[in-house]
């Protein structure tokens, strides 16, 4: 028999709602999440948990060991971070920073790890060693990678690694999964065309990068059309072009920039991009008589899911609200989540759990926006996922 997670997490409920709505109401953006990590860090310490600080500045690591034997190790994840984003709700616990605001649902994550150590902290019915990571920073800056470049996994290593983020329009008491590619990887572009410019009366006294530029911008639809296999997913995005001055109409530039971004779901059409960009740009550019140089910004990679973690986050899912509300195959997500970064180090699954709402009736307000709140009906459904899953992960308790 299965212990029933849930009703044994009931009686933290209040208390680990009361965490979240403070720090929804006390939100902190990249790197400066000192008030949510002071909360966090007192929070383990009072439960017994061992604490290690200072990781990408804010980042905290929790460290509880199991009481029965193992070597296992398993790290955890979740992010701290709120948005700049001037929050429009109006209850209580709202923002009190202008320009702040919880709307990714991170005070949420955080609540649900602190709820499962918590309860793991009382009953460390396992064998093994679990690591609580919190870490800063996942909005842009990759708060993940530099957990990992500070040393992260060789002052905690973990065996595997697990993450979760909240997902509006799938109803409370839903997860959804995939094995493999389940969030695009983000990068950022930019190819600088530079010629001699000169006289617009004049065009053949010099070379024009505006002429390579125009083409470029036309070839770069032919990497998806052309060069892209068909049952691959890519898209290749000008957000950006600058070039000579508005009151110099009649001046040839001599440099054009043209920015955008780049989405994929495999390292191998990330790559392919990112050469493709640069031989597109460089070729037209000569053909022209100017040059061309590529700068591409690897920003978030794929999140790529392993399979045999994919399955044990299947089970702990299953075991909290039933295999029927599952997905275990959802569609990739064209969304970044720099938790790939530490998927990129170890083995490990990242899981959706439902917020509420659907997406037809548009019962819910989706992340980013300024309506958005995290939805507390899920903080147990979230923190027993956790719970289940360590279960599965690190000796089974379900067989008491
Ligand atoms: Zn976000
Ligand atoms: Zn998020």
């Amino acid at each position: 028999m299965t212990r029933n997670i849930i009703a044994e997490l009931k009686p933290f409920e209040t208390d680990i709602a009361a965490i979240r709505r403070d720090i929804h109401k006390h939100p902190e953006t990249a790197f400066e999440e000192v008030r949510t990590a002071d909360i966090v860090a007192e929070k383990l310490s009072a439960w017994g948990i061992e604490v290690s600080r200072g990781l990408a500045k804010t980042g905290v690591v929790g460290t509880l060991k199991g009481k029965r034997p193992g070597q296992k190790v398993v790290g955890l994840r979740a992010d701290m971070d709120a948005l700049n984003l001037q929050e429009k709700n109006d209850f209580a616990h709202r923002s009190v920073h202008d320009g702040k605001m919880h709307a990714c649902g991170h005070d949420g994550h955080t609540a649900m790890l602190l709820g499962a150590a918590r309860y793991l902290a009382a009953r460390p019915d396992f064998g093994g060693t679990l690591h609580f990571i919190f870490q800063p920073a996942e909005e842009g800056l990759g708060g993940a990678r530099v957990m990992i470049e500070e040393g992260l996994f060789t002052k905690h290593p973990c065996d595997t690694v697990y993450g979760m983020h909240n997902m509006p329009g799938l109803g409370v008491g839903k997860f959804a999964i995939r094995t493999g590619a389940m969030l695009a990887s983000s990068d950022s572009w930019t190819v600088t065309f530079k010629g001699t410019g000169g006289h617009g009366a004049m065009p053949s006294r010099g070379t024009d990068p505006t002429m390579p530029a125009a083409a470029f911008i036309q070839a770069t639809q032919t990497i998806v059309g052309r060069n892209v296999p068909s049952y691959e997913a890519v898209v290749v995005s000008v957000g950006h072009i600058a070039a000579g001055a508005w009151g110099s109409p009649n001046v040839i530039p001599s440099d054009v920039v043209v920015r955008g971004t780049a989405r994929s779901f495999s390292p191998a059409m990330r790559d392919l991009v990112e050469r493709r960009l640069g031989e597109l740009g460089r070729s037209l550019a000569e053909a022209h008589g100017c040059s061309a140089e590529l700068h591409y910004e690897r920003r978030y990679p794929v999140l790529v899911n392993a399979a045999e973690q994919t399955s044990l986050a299947v089970k702990a899912a299953a075991m909290t609200v039933g295999a029927d509300n599952v997905n275990p195959n959802v569609i990739p997500l064209a969304g970044a989540e720099d938790f790939a970064f530490m998927l990129e180090k170890k083995p490990g699954a990242y899981i959706m759990i439902g917020n509420g709402g659907t997406e037809e009736s548009g019962g819910c307000h989706n992340v980013h926006t300024p309506l958005y709140d995290f939805n507390d009906d899920i903080l147990t459904l979230g923190a027993a996922y956790w719970v289940n899953l360590v279960q599965l992960e690190l000796g089974d308790a379900a067989a008491d």
